[in-house]
């Protein structure tokens, strides 16, 4: 009954986090009504998207011609401090209270159980490479910037175990947030006193 082309783009767009089957299928609509000059504004956009890299240090976005994000390449920056954070979102959150000053590593998004995916563990090696490159083997602090819930209090024991020879100073976000509250939704004075009342 309906166009393949139609159906193409349900069975891309189903797959996106967040949405399923029956958003793309409106999705697709809402489109094909809005008319021909939206389509395409949204391919270029999308496109776009393609030109975008991952800074080989933090693994941020960025399109520079190096390979590193206009953080790690901002010289003003302290090289001693790296905040650990999950997502792209919690780092731009962060950034937004000017609370911080150090460097960052996205490690992606971590799962309930505390198991690492085969990247994840990829990234975290990027980060005491950095470490012993750029700190001796030892930075004075890394910051631990997950979420206070259950699974992030796991992951971030976890990880304080792993990076524990890396850093003289292992904290966590000072409990500001409320528990079980995230990060990318926190005000930004909630969140710049959780970074000042670090522990
Ligand atoms: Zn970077």
């Amino acid at each position: 009954m309906l166009p393949e082309q139609i159906k193409k783009f349900i069975a891309v767009f189903e797959k996106l986090p967040s949405i399923g089957p029956r958003q793309a299928t409106r999705l697709a609509f809402r489109l094909i009504n809005s008319g021909k000059e939206k389509i395409r504004s949204i391919k270029e956009a999308v496109d776009g998207l393609d030109k975008v890299k991952l800074c080989s240090r933090c693994f941020f976005v960025h399109t520079n011609s190096g390979s590193l994000c206009s953080l790690c390449s901002d010289a003003s920056r302290d090289n001693d401090v790296y905040m650990v954070v999950e997502k792209e979102t919690d780092l731009i959150s962060i950034e937004r209270t000017g609370s911080f000053h150090g460097r960052y590593l996205i490690i992606g998004e971590l799962t309930r159980s505390g198991a690492l995916e085969v990247w994840q563990k990829a990234r975290l090696t990027t980060l005491k490479n950095t470490i012993t490159k750029n700190n001796k083997g030892k930075a004075k602090e890394i910051i631990l910037a997950l979420n206070p819930t259950t699974y992030g209090d796991l992951n971030a024991s976890l990880l304080a175990k792993t990076l524990a020879d890396y850093a003289t100073n292992i904290t966590r976000l000072g409990r500001g947030i409320p528990t079980g509250g995230e990060i990318e939704f926190s005000d930004i004075d909630t969140l710049s006193s959780s970074i000042t009342r670090r522990q």
